[in-house]
Parts: structure tokens; C-alpha cells; sequence
């Protein structure tokens, strides 16, 4: 895979020679086991596969690019380039402006922006009426565009059911920057309408098979839907993309319950299935589906807890403390900072949305054994930076050198 030249503060002279010792190892990606780093009284199991992706190393490298080829230009990101704090500061203080926040609110009017200013297409890729309105500026979005391919292929895998005639299910967040690009993407060769979870493929499945009328249609799929939807004609025809960041069993039960409705509405042998629903894969990007499958393995080791570093706001990391914390007590932290002492982590509640405080989140038992992973947009600095913080709190530990002898 292409290698990226991306600011060294990101990388680790910890992980990441694990990581490229492991990767060496196995070029094929088909041990899944997690690294044991065992330090004496504490041991970290860290996932197979975690941290930056191809396309956020790839967006990383063109963002600094841009930084160092416009200077005394305004440089603009549409809005956070990936859902990572540091990676975003550090851009921020270079001085780099966001336009919109997360949820597409406008922070910096369009009205301010002249055709001398740089701007920046995030990862996640940016809707077709934004395209069109930096290019009535005069600004070429396409110039610095780190869309990765991974959410193109999502596009074109929308725009090739478009084709075929079949409306276009979307399984996303509605209101992530991804889902909105590729839902107005996919509006433009077919009726398009995104689902967030399984409650709601079922609640469409009502519209389906008749059950439920247009107008509640209209309510419940509000801002969901494309303009002149009518689930009357165009739920006759489906087939399903994702947000490359879903977790991939979600989507797998998804899609295969969309398509045994449309089997039972039109009494579909198996030859006929295709008339009524696309078959087509999902379209999770490798690096989730390579982090999902390293958890499940990480999940395998008994442990005391795990910690899953990353963005609040990122997708793909929210899924992994879901796995983690349905089998032991789960810290979703977004650096060392939030370790606050021996005895008090301050974290990320994902039921609450909210960060919390959890008071003895080490066990008193030594040694202690700690799962450590994070998600596709968290530098390899930030797990080093975990790891080295709640080593410190162990007297006696062997030492980081001593540890790394062991991946030469
Ligand atoms: S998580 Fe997947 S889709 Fe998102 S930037 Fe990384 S490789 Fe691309």
C-alpha cells in the first residue's frame, strides 16, 4: 500500500515499529492475534490493526502540503479534515480556518470567502451543492480534495444502482459528514434515502410492503430522503450502500433484512431476488472492517479493561468501544490527558454523550492486563502517550527498551 509523508510528531518510536514489525510478519493480514507488550506488573494486549488509515494519511499529507505550498494565503478546511481533537489543532494553529462545524452549521459565511483562498476538502468527502458553491467563487475544490477513495467507491457503487434503475438505501449517520456527501451524491441518479439503524429499516419496511402511508413517511424520514421521494414507487426497487464506517454485523443484518421483505412483498424465488433488490456488498472500507476483526480478536484475551482512544465524534471509533465495552469495562478517552491519576480517568460515555468521571478504573490485582486500541483517525503519538502514562504507575515494570527488544 502507498506510503504517505506525514508530520513525525503523529508517528511513535513505540507502536510504530510494533506495528511494522507486525505487518512484516504477516503481509497477508491473516493474524488477527493482538501484540502482547508485558511489562512485569502490567501487560497492554494491543489490537492486530488499529490507527491511521490510508485515507486519513492521505488527507493528512495533502492538508500539510497545502499549508507549506499557499503561504500568506487564507487556507480554509470545509470542516474537521477527520474526527480526531489533535490532528484538527494542530491544523488550527497553523493557522487554518474550519467553515462549517460538524454538522454542516456555517461558521464562516460564503459571502467571505474570494477566489484567492485555499480550500480544503475533508476526508469524508463534501456534497455536490458545496462543490458547486466554491466553484461560483471561483475556488477549485478539487485542488486540495482528500476525499478518500473508500468514500468514492461508496458514490460510484451508488451511482452503478442508480443506473440499473433501483433506489439507493443509504445505511449511515444521517448527520455525519460522510453520509450527507454520499446521500447527495447518490441523489443525483436515483431516489435516495438513508437509514440510521435497524429500527429504522424496519419502520421502512412498513413503507415497503404498504403497511404505512406517504404522509408518515414524509415525518419520520424527515431530511432523510430526496427531493420528490415517493415510497410508494420508489421502494420497488432497492439496493443498500454504508457509511464506510458502520459496524460491519449492523449492516450485514440490515441489508439482509431489507432483502428478505422484498422476497416475502413479492414472492421472490431465487432467481427473480435481483428484480427487486441489488445485489451488491457492503461498502465498509477495508480499515474498518481490519479494526472490527482486530477487537473481536483483542476481546478473545481475558482482561481487566480496555481503553479505546480516539475522537468523540468519530464513527468507526465508537463502534470499537461498542464491541469492547459489551465484554469488559471500556475507557473511550481521546489522549493521556484524560488519565487523570492511578485512580481517576476522565472519559467518554457513549449511552450519555457526555464525558464522566470513573474512580479506580485500574484493578488493584497485579499484574493488570489492559486491552489498548483506537480507532482509523488516532495518531500512533496518542497510544504511546496512553501506554507510557499508565506504565508510570507501575513501580518495578520492565522498561519500554527492555519490552521493544522483542520486535527486533
Ligand atoms: S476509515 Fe476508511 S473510508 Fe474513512 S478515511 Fe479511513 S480508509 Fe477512508
Amino acid at each position: 500500500m502507498k506510503t504517505f509523508d506525514i508530520p513525525s510528531f503523529y508517528r511513535s518510536g513505540i507502536i510504530t515499529p510494533i506495528k511494522e514489525f507486525r505487518r512484516k510478519a504477516d503481509k497477508l493480514k491473516r493474524d488477527f492475534k493482538p501484540t502482547v507488550l508485558d511489562f512485569g506488573s502490567v501487560r497492554f494486549l494491543i489490537a492486530r490493526h488499529f490507527g491511521f488509515c490510508y485515507g486519513v494519511e492521505n488527507a493528512i499529507e495533502i492538508a500539510y502540503r497545502a499549508i507549506s505550498e499557499n503561504e500568506g494565503k487564507r487556507i480554509f478546511l470545509l470542516s474537521e479534515m477527520i474526527h480526531n481533537p489533535d490532528v484538527n489543532r494542530d491544523l488550527q494553529q497553523r493557522g487554518v480556518q474550519f467553515i462549517m462545524d460538524t454538522k454542516g452549521n456555517q461558521i464562516i459565511p460564503w459571502a467571505q470567502l474570494t477566489p484567492d483562498d485555499v480550500v480544503v476538502v475533508p476526508a469524508f468527502g463534501t456534497t455536490v451543492e458545496i462543490q458547486a458553491q466554491l466553484s461560483a467563487i471561483g475556488i477549485d475544490a478539487y485542488q486540495y480534495d482528500t476525499t478518500c477513495p473508500f468514500v468514492e467507491k461508496v458514490w460510484n457503487r451508488a451511482a452503478q444502482i442508480g443506473e440499473k434503475n433501483y433506489s439507493v438505501i443509504v445505511h449511515g449517520k444521517p448527520m455525519h459528514e460522510e453520509t450527507r456527501a454520499t446521500f447527495s451524491h447518490s441523489q443525483q441518479g436515483s431516489p435516495t434515502v438513508v437509514v440510521k439503524n435497524m429500527e429504522q429499516a424496519q419502520r421502512l419496511a412498513t413503507y415497503i410492503t404498504g403497511e404505512s402511508n406517504a404522509e408518515s413517511f414524509y415525518k419520520e424520514f424527515a431530511d432523510q430522503y430526496s427531493e420528490g421521494f415517493d415510497p410508494a414507487r420508489d421502494l420497488r426497487r432497492i439496493g443498500v450502500v454504508n457509511q464506510t464506517t458502520m459496524l460491519a454485523s449492523d449492516t450485514q443484518g440490515i441489508a439482509d433484512y431489507l432483502k428478505q421483505v422484498m422476497i416475502h412483498q413479492y414472492q421472490l424465488a431465487p432467481n427473480e431476488v435481483d428484480d427487486h433488490f441489488a445485489n451488491t456488498r457492503d461498502t465498509l472500507c477495508y480499515a474498518t472492517n481490519d479494526n472490527q476483526d482486530a477487537t473481536y480478536a483483542l476481546l478473545n484475551h481475558p482482561a481487566d479493561l480496555a481503553i479505546v482512544a480516539g475522537g468523540y465524534n468519530s464513527s468507526n471509533t465508537s463502534h470499537l468501544v461498542e464491541l469492547c465495552e459489551s465484554k469488559l469495562p471500556t475507557y473511550f478517552i481521546t489522549s493521556a490527558d484524560k488519565i487523570l491519576d492511578k485512580s481517576l480517568i476522565r472519559h467518554f460515555d457513549l449511552h450519555q454523550k457526555q464525558e464522566v468521571t470513573t474512580e479506580n478504573y485500574l484493578p488493584e490485582k497485579v499484574p493488570a492486563t489492559i486491552l489498548l486500541t483506537c480507532g482509523a483517525s488516532c495518531p500512533d503519538a496518542i497510544v504511546e502517550g496512553i501506554l507510557t502514562r499508565i506504565l508510570s504507575f507501575y513501580d518495578g515494570a520492565r522498561s519500554v527498551k527492555e519490552v521493544l527488544e522483542d520486535f527486533k
